[in-house]
């Protein structure tokens, strides 16, 4: 047992989207960060360029007093099996940025650890990059197990180490996180926006429209009413679109989310609350992911990502991060 609880030794496996982000807004925010990866694995040589020193996942584990599981979703179950309960010591803390495995049974964690949540509501890159200017992105927070009595505390301490608790820290439960999670990259943020952006393109160009002009309507354009959205909701874009855009957008969004697409977001929301959306994507994983790398590729090869890739490269500072504010808001 460390003595000093206030800061407990963390390793952080995996070094990707999320692990990378937390691994530096840890070691800024003063803990003792150990990064475990599989020697020679493609992001190593990434996080000894960041300074931390490189240890096997299993070393790592060992040695700490969290391990966050920061590896894709998928290979966490057998990493969990083969590596990390081996591994972790009597008493210590699992952590999760996700509550899929936990939730859907795939990850039976040791009877004596801490079983806690940590995820941040946005990528690993603006996690990293608002940690950086002073601000964080949202998180919540949940305890799955509390066998030391002080599991919220240990989450809550990760949690402001990584900048998430500069926001409004919400708890929730392993089941809330996950099918929430599940449903709005589904149905709204990533499933939801694409097939709406690709279908109202498409739209477009068929009509005999030129498919550069469409690009900028229904793509490029989506950035800057998303901005209004997250800065000041629905009610600030109210404030900045033209009177002939309110008009229709109350009259015509309907025509697009009707009673139709309704039931099929319920549709959507039913096969993640009985697991068949969970049953689909491990046994998918387990066959080799032929159908979803067959289903990438047809995104990554529609005609509007060749309009986009032409128009994005007359824009060159849209490959830098937006410049931030001198000063963090109060
Ligand atoms: P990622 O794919 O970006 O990175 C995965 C990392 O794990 C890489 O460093 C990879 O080399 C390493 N890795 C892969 N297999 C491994 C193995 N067998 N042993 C050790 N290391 C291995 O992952 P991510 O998108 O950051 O997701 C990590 C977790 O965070 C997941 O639970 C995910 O659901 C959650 N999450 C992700 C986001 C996001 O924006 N990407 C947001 C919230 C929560
Ligand atoms: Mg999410
Ligand atoms: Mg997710
Ligand atoms: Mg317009
Ligand atoms: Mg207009």
């Amino acid at each position: 047992m460390t003595s000093d609880t206030s800061k407990p030794t963390i390793a952080i496996l995996g070094y990707g989207s999320q692990g990378r982000a937390h691994a530096l807004n840890l070691r800024d925010s003063g803990f003792d960060v150990r990064v475990g990866l599989r020697p020679g694995g493609p992001t190593s040589i990434k996080a000894a360029a960041d300074g931390f020193a490189v240890q096997t996942p299993a070393e790592a584990a060992a040695g700490a007093d969290i391990v966050a599981v920061l590896t894709p979703d998928m290979v966490q179950p057998q990493l969990y099996r083969e590596v990390i309960a081996p591994a972790m010591r009597e008493g210590a803390c699992l952590l999760f940025a996700h509550g899929f495995n936990v939730h859907y049974g795939q990850i039976e964690p040791r009877a004596d650890l801490d079983v806690v949540l940590v995820a941040p509501k946005g990528p690993g890159a603006l996690v990293r990059r608002e940690y950086e200017i002073g601000r964080g992105v949202p998180a919540v927070y949940a305890v799955h197990q509390d066998t030391s009595g002080r599991a919220e505390q240990l989450a809550l301490t990760y949690c402001a180490g990584i900048g998430g608790a500069r926001q409004n820290a919400i708890r929730t439960t392993f089941k809330e996180e996950t099918e929430t999670d599940l449903f709005g990259e589904q149905a709204v943020l990533c499933g939801g926006a694409t097939k709406l952006v690709q279908a109202g393109w498409e739209t477009l160009v068929e009509a005999g429209y030129q498919p550069e002009v469409a690009y900028y309507e229904c793509l490029h354009e989506l950035k800057l009413i998303v901005d209004l959205l997250y800065e000041g909701g629905i009610t600030r874009m109210h404030e900045f679109i033209s009177e002939t855009a309110q008009y229709g957008d109350l009259t015509r969004g309907p025509y697009v989310i009707d009673d139709h697409a309704r039931a099929q977001m319920k549709k959507i929301l039913t096969e993640i609350q009985d697991g068949t959306f969970a049953r689909q994507w491990i046994a998918e994983y387990a066959a080799g992911n032929g159908n979803y790398k067959a289903l990438k590729q047809a995104d990554l090869e529609h005609p509007i990502e060749e309009v986009g890739k032409r128009l994005r490269g007359a824009m060159k500072w849209l490959e830098q991060p937006a410049p931030q504010p001198a000063a963090a808001p109060a």
